[in-house]
């Protein structure tokens, strides 16, 4: 085991480019993006755009950026965006929208199932008096740890916003995840899911298997916005196209194969399900989570990720571990994943 690569369940933004992707990458005709000249950016983000069913996208260095992006065109200072209290926007890219933008955050509880409840955020749509931040943004994301956000809800909660004048923004690093776990034509499911908002983010780097991107989609008007905030950001970037290739390739190959990384996170669930102590998630996608018990997790002073790393599984968490699969991960891989766990827990 000690001399095979390790197995890597930390995330799935470890994938390595695959050999057919890289051809895709070598061969991608660039050119200067600040100028507007990379056609194989161009590419991508009139295709991605179309995927999803908006007048425009802009290609991003990472989701992060992205998000912040997003939200500085959405938002003006001042301005409040309703946000779950476990979201990435919120709780994992630093407080940028709070510094970059001063924006405020309204974070709220999420239900059992990942969503906001919809008199929570009805209860938190600020009136127009000048005490409160004015309430311009409601911010969800698909999956959420995982979890699908049910189309049905999306869509009520989005109408919700609408309603109050406020805008959507999906943080969608995993949209596809979550069509691929629709069970239908995953392109048609992530359409439906996209026509909710007024903007959406994507990563191809996670479990679409690109090194590096993310796009923003929305109308004109807000990625023109877009498009000056990511120059503030930093995030002009030149040759780009080498990285937008990847993307191109993911899309094009990488999509229904996701369904393979969700019956392997079912595949490890199942393995560790019933072992005295330990309580396992059922996953929806790609993410497992397992909570131990507080009294397994240390023996000889090391702890299970430690202890799981020294017989080649990587992983992440505590008392509640994380297990992520994607493209690099095999079936056998999740076979010695369980073998490993088994041996520790
Ligand atoms: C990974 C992730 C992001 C940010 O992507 P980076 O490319 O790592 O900046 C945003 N939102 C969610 C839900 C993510 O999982």
């Amino acid at each position: 085991m000690k001399s095979m690569p390790p197995i890597d369940l930390r995330s799935d933004t470890v994938t390595q480019p695959t050999a057919a992707m890289r051809a895709a990458m070598l061969e991608a005709p660039l050119g200067d993006d600040v100028f507007g000249d990379d056609p194989t950016v161009n590419r991508l983000q009139s295709r991605i755009a179309d995927m999803l069913g908006f007048e425009a996208a802009l290609f991003m260095p990472s989701g992060t950026q992205s998000n912040l992006c997003a939200l500085l065109s959405h938002c003006e200072r001042g301005d409040e965006g309703i946000v779950g209290q476990f979201a990435h926007t919120y709780r994992w890219e630093g407080g940028g929208a709070a510094v970059f933008g001063s924006i405020q955050p309204q974070p709220l509880a999420h239900q059992a199932d990942g969503t906001l409840a919809l008199a929570d955020i009805e209860a938190n749509i600020k009136p127009d008096d000048s005490h409160f931040a004015r309430s311009r943004l409601l911010c969800l994301e698909n999956t959420l740890g995982g979890q699908v956000m049910p189309l049905a809800y999306l869509r009520q909660a989005t109408a919700l916003a609408r309603r109050h004048g406020l805008a959507a923004h999906l943080d969608g690093a995993r949209l596809f995840n979550a069509a691929v776990a629709s069970g239908g034509d995953a392109r048609i499911a992530a359409r439906e899911i996209a026509a909710c908002f007024d903007s959406v983010s994507v990563c191809f780097s996670k479990g679409l298997g690109a090194p590096v991107g993310s796009a923003l989609c929305g109308s004109k008007a807000l990625i023109a916005k877009a498009h000056r905030v990511r120059k503030m950001a930093g995030g002009g970037m030149r040759q780009a196209g080498v990285l937008a290739a990847a993307a191109l390739h993911a899309l094009d190959h990488h999509i229904d194969r996701l369904a393979e990384d969700h019956a392997h996170a079912m595949q490890l669930a199942a393995g560790l399900q019933g072992l005295p102590g330990v309580c396992v998630e059922p996953p929806q996608t790609n993410i497992v989570f397992v909570d131990v018990a507080p009294e397994r997790v240390k023996r000889d002073g090391k702890g299970i990720v430690e202890r799981a790393r020294e017989q080649g599984l990587l992983c992440t968490g505590l008392l509640r571990l994380r297990f992520v699969t994607h493209l690099d991960v095999s079936r056998s891989d999740i076979d010695n994943a369980v073998g490993i766990l088994r041996g520790i827990l």
